[in-house]
């Protein structure tokens, strides 16, 4: 991913929806001073505040990370890994569409590495498909150990979380949005 995608699309998500940085920082939690550091390309936030910047603004991850809202010549199939520093690499499989309200990421995981997301936006539904296993899942309260092959779907506006074994972990992680998000997108 170009290091000036996420920079560019929060701005150009902020400045559509006619927030300052102040009341940006009211409806995604994140301070001021880091969504100025973000949108200039002097921080580079984590997963976490990703999430914490799409839920906040009602739009789908894919919003933040999709090098396509930039580059109008850019084809499906060629998006690049994001290798979060000391967490999960996320990478876009299919980008949102509206008309499905969905988007399709491939997760990557480090060899016993664990990772956990607060509640995505109120009806986010998140669907897992192991690639390389055993992967663990968070999912209403419990763990749940899935092999390669092997899915499951949960309610993701609360918290949940993905755990890998001593080889790491690879899934397809998909979400699925209600149709508020979907109209918040197709305004934009
Ligand atoms: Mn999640």
């Amino acid at each position: 991913m170009n290091a000036e995608t996420i920079p560019l699309n929060l701005r150009e998500i902020r400045t559509q929806a006619g927030l300052s940085l102040a009341k940006a920082a009211d409806v995604t939690g994140v301070s001021k001073a880091m969504l100025g550091q973000i949108e200039r390309g002097e921080s580079s936030p984590t997963i976490a505040t990703l999430w914490k910047i799409a839920k906040g603004f009602h739009l789908p991850l894919t919003a933040l990370l999709d090098e396509a809202r930039q580059d109008a010549g850019m084809q499906n199939g060629v998006y690049k890994t994001v290798q979060f520093p000391g967490s999960i690499a996320v990478k876009i499989v299919f980008p949102f569409d509206p008309q499905l309200g969905a988007e399709t990421f491939h997760v990557s995981l480090k060899p016993d590495q664990c990772h956990q997301s607060q509640p995505h936006d109120t009806g986010v539904t998140e669907e897992v498909f192991v690639l390389e296993g055993p992967l663990e899942v968070l999912r209403d309260g419990d763990w749940v150990t899935l092999m390669a092959g092997q899915g499951v779907r949960f309610a993701a506006d609360q918290p949940h979380g993905y755990r890998a074994g001593a080889g790491g972990a690879a899934f397809l992680n998909m979400h699925h949005y209600r149709p508020r998000m979907q109209r918040a997108v197709d305004g934009l």
